[in-house]
């Protein structure tokens, strides 16, 4: 892995750090590579690393998952304070989240199923024209329930009809007045450093509340970031583009900024990065197999690095 593996200091006196898996699988060795990142940066520094359980999708989350990261991370070397934070138990602090933001006008609960979106894109694009996708390539929501009347909503809402809730980019913008940045000592995918300019338009009316659970990824990682005092954010470069968006939930809600800090993957040797799906690359099975924990770290692209 070309990337230095010494994340740079933040400014941050005792810094806090967090990992924050999902236990929907079994940890590969890229996960391996983001805890140990933030436990080097923290343990160096006299600082914190916080273990947290990011669980709101109730159908994917397995107790069993939770059991056995926590077993990966302390056969690694891994240690945290408990108690760990559990999403799935504060879905009462991300319902505060949306109320201020629906209180300021920028939420609207958004009527389309996945399919219908589908339905609707695809009959654009098979025109030959070029329908918004965010940076994730999911197309921008087509519906215009943005406009539908406050009684219509309510209407639709006390008949049952299944939402989501989406924030209302335009006018989350267009109220801004300021350019919003982050702080990056890493990297994202075009070699972005330094104060890096956020583009969170990028996104389109994001979902901040799903149909089937009360929060959205990007809302509960952007309140628990605040929660939990997390100073400096380490995680993969996959997510360098889902930051924008955090930095806007950030400024929309009053929430302090971490500063952020991307690092390189580890890929196959395809280059493809690792997935929770491909067994093989799982922590348990190269454990099983007989690795040590110095040859995950090996793997992980660590050795060379404190
Ligand atoms: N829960 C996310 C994941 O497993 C990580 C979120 C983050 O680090 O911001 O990919």
């Amino acid at each position: 892995m070309a990337e230095n593996n010494t994340i740079p200091e933040s400014g941050f006196a005792k810094p806090i750090v967090r990992f924050a898996p999902s236990p929907n699988g079994l940890l590969h060795v890229g996960h391996a590579r983001s805890a140990i990142l933030n436990r080097r940066f923290a343990k160096t520094r006299g600082g914190t690393f916080m273990l947290r359980i990011e669980d709101i999708d109730l159908t994917r989350a397995r107790p069993e998952f939770e059991v056995a990261i926590k077993e990966d991370l302390a056969w690694l070397g891994i240690d945290w304070p408990e108690p760990v934070r559990r999403q799935s138990e504060h879905f009462c602090e991300y319902q505060s989240a949306l109320d201020e933001l629906r209180r300021l006008g920028l939420l609207y609960p958004a009527f389309l199923s996945r399919a219908e979106i589908a339905t609707i894109v695809s009959e654009f694009e098979g025109r030959g024209r070029v329908w918004p996708r965010d940076p994730d390539g999911a197309p921008h929501y087509p519906g215009n329930d943005r406009a539908l009347s406050m009684s219509e909503r309510d209407h639709r809402i006390a008949a049952g009809k299944p939402h989501a809730w989406r924030l209302d980019m335009q006018a989350a913008l267009d109220g801004l007045g300021e350019k919003l940045s982050w702080r990056e000592s890493g990297a994202g995918p075009k070699g972005e450093t330094g104060q890096v300019g956020a583009d969170p338009g990028a996104w389109g009316d994001i979902i901040l509340a799903r149909r089937d659970v009360p929060a959205s990824y990007h809302l509960s990682v952007t309140v628990d970031d605040a929660v939990q005092s997390i100073t400096d954010v380490i995680r993969g470069e996959d997510l360098f583009a889902s930051t924008s968006v955090h930095r806007l939930l950030q400024h929309l809600l009053g929430l302090p900024v971490p500063a952020y800090h991307h690092h390189g993957l580890v890929r196959d040797p395809d280059g493809r990065k690792l997935s929770k799906s491909d067994g093989a690359t799982s922590i348990a099975a190269l454990r099983q197999q007989g690795a040590s924990p110095a040859d995950i770290i090996a793997l992980a692209g660590l050795a060379d690095a404190r």
